[in-house]
């Protein structure tokens, strides 16, 4: 049996290398993930869920990665979770950005910053920071984003996450590079001690867009090829691409232009699979410049062309006054409950409620209605006075063994099985559910008591006849079922108590059967 303990290292595990191993850490995630189901370990579970959808951001994976965050912002919210829900808001905010989705990234940046002001979570609240200040860089407002990271740099706190200092360091020396201050860039990219792998990597990234201005060519190669190097050890596309086109630009000064065109061409497939937009921009002007060099005007136009569209498409995306509102929200914090965008993101946030609510009626493992599933289902079901209904309690037999002798995978593809007969057994509008571990809740339609019966033992046969081989050599799997009639009035608790207590009639007469 898993302990508490054990599920908690593997997250600790998984938090420490999901930066370097995002691909380890994901594995180590998920283990956590299924072994905190398995006993029903709430915390584990979810925090297993938010280190999985790190590790997918890391590799790329950015829509998975929200649906990820979303599930356990809905379970946290449910549970007044207050730091988790702040975190999650944080990785959502972030996993927008970085697919150019400024608007919900600004929202879900500036809840946070709520939450987790309120909630003392500093470092959260350091990352929403940081994060504003980029929304600020990417439409071309060094001023503020600088001020934002400034800020950062100055309310980190000894104790501290120290690689949060180092961000805020870094986007420090990012703004001022933009801004043509090369010399305090480099002195903020100094401060940043205690950077990780994949700070490194940005720091010399930063450092070598720093050099090729400055027409230090070789010092450049050096920190972009580093750069490189870390970015690829660590799996993160992001910066793989952001390095491509820095080479690029290295590869134009040299007048290498068949090399700086290639490693565009690579910067841009990886950009749009990534959908990362002021990367995209920033390509297609390189690419224009290409062109031009080699007096190629008319695709010199073209990539000109798709730059402003990306630009203004941008500024659609999240248009100027946005920014200001948002500069103002920080200014006078509980002044902008009033602001109409603020309606109208509570608006998309019901939205988003509604559709991650769907998504957490529904059992992982098996894809059936969970608990919570069934009981919503259920109500409409039972609401509909003159149909008979009928409760089946199922549980699968000496379940226990079958972990012990052929490992807990082998369990759960029985468990996915067993539901996939279940539901193949039962009709359309009949609601099958996993109760929780191996059992399963059952809500026949118009069938009474004996129906009931007759289904369950159609059931019973299906589970004890199919091949179970085919998962594992000489296993075979049984079910023991309850079955409880159920009337208009009935609450669903206490019917599925009968079903249960003829479930356990069932164990005890021997099980594989069923009884009513
Ligand atoms: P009985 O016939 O009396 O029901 O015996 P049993 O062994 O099936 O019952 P018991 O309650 O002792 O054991 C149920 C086991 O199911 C224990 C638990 O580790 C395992 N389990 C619960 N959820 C999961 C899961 O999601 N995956 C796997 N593989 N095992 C699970
Ligand atoms: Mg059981
Ligand atoms: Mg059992």
């Amino acid at each position: 049996m898993t302990s508490l303990a054990e599920i908690d290292n593997l997250n600790r595990r998984a938090l420490l290398l999901y930066r370097e191993k995002s691909v380890e850490a994901q594995t180590l995630a998920e283990e956590a993930c299924v072994q905190a189901i398995g006993i029903g370990y709430q915390k584990g579970y979810l925090e297993g869920l938010v280190n999985h959808g790190r590790a997918l951001t890391l590799q790329g994976g950015y829509q998975e990665a929200i649906a990820l965050f979303n599930h356990t912002l809905m379970i946290a919210e449910e549970n007044s979770l207050q730091a988790l829900i702040a975190d999650c808001l944080q990785e959502i905010a972030r996993a927008h950005f970085t697919v150019s989705d400024y608007d919900l990234a600004l929202q879900y940046w500036s809840r946070c910053l709520d939450i987790s002001h309120s909630a003392h979570a500093d470092e959260t609240w350091l990352r929403a920071l940081i994060g504003l200040g980029q929304i600020y860089l990417t439409h071309g407002d060094a001023t503020s984003a600088l001020s934002h990271h400034r800020w950062a740099m100055t309310s980190w706190k000894e104790g501290n996450d120290p690689t949060l200092y180092a961000g805020a360091c870094i986007n420090t020396g990012a703004d001022l590079y933009e801004m043509g201050r090369l010399g305090e860039a480099l002195e903020a990219l100094a401060h940043a001690h205690g950077a990780s792998c994949e700070q490194q990597a940005e720091i010399q990234t930063i450092s070598g867009l720093i050099l090729l201005t400055r027409g230090d060519l070789v010092a450049a190669e050096n920190a972009l090829k580093a750069a490189q190097q870390l970015n690829r050890t660590q799996g993160n596309a992001l910066g793989l691409a952001t390095n491509l086109l820095a080479l690029a630009r290295l590869a134009m000064l040299r007048n290498d232009l068949p090399g700086a065109t290639d490693l565009l061409k690579r910067a841009l497939d990886k950009a749009k699979s990534m959908g990362t937009q002021h990367l995209l921009l920033q390509i297609e002007l390189a690419l224009a410049e290409t062109c031009e060099i080699r007096q190629d005007w008319q695709h010199a136009l073209e990539h000109f062309k798709r730059y402003h569209a990306l630009q203004q498409e941008t500024q659609r995306r999240l248009a100027p006054y946005k920014l200001q509102a948002m500069e103002m929200q920080l200014e006078v914090e509980k002044a902008r409950m009033e602001n109409a965008q603020l309606r109208r993101k509570h608006a998309n946030e019901r939205q988003e409620r509604h559709r991650v609510e769907r998504m957490a009626s529904e059992d992982a493992l098996t894809g059936l209605l969970n608990r919570r599933g069934l009981e919503q289902s259920a109500d409409s079901l039972l609401m509909a006075t003159d149909i008979p209904v009928s409760a089946l309690m199922i549980d699968v037999d000496h379940f226990k063994i079958i972990n012990d002798t052929w490992g807990h995978e082998v369990g759960d593809k029985v468990l996915r099985q067993v539901a996939a007969l279940l539901k193949s057994g039962c009709r359309q509008g009949d609601l099958v559910s996993r109760w929780g571990g191996e059992e399963f809740a059952v809500l026949l339609q118009n069938r009474d008591g004996p129906q009931g019966a007759e289904v369950a033992e159609r059931l019973r046969r299906l589970v004890e006849g199919w091949t179970w081989e085919r998962i594992a050599p000489e296993i075979s799997v049984t079910i023991s079922i309850g079955v409880a009639p159920c009337q208009a009035d009935d609450d669903l608790a206490s019917v599925f108590l009968l079903a249960d207590e003829k479930l356990y009639e069932a164990k005890h007469a021997g099980r594989n059967q069923v009884k009513l």
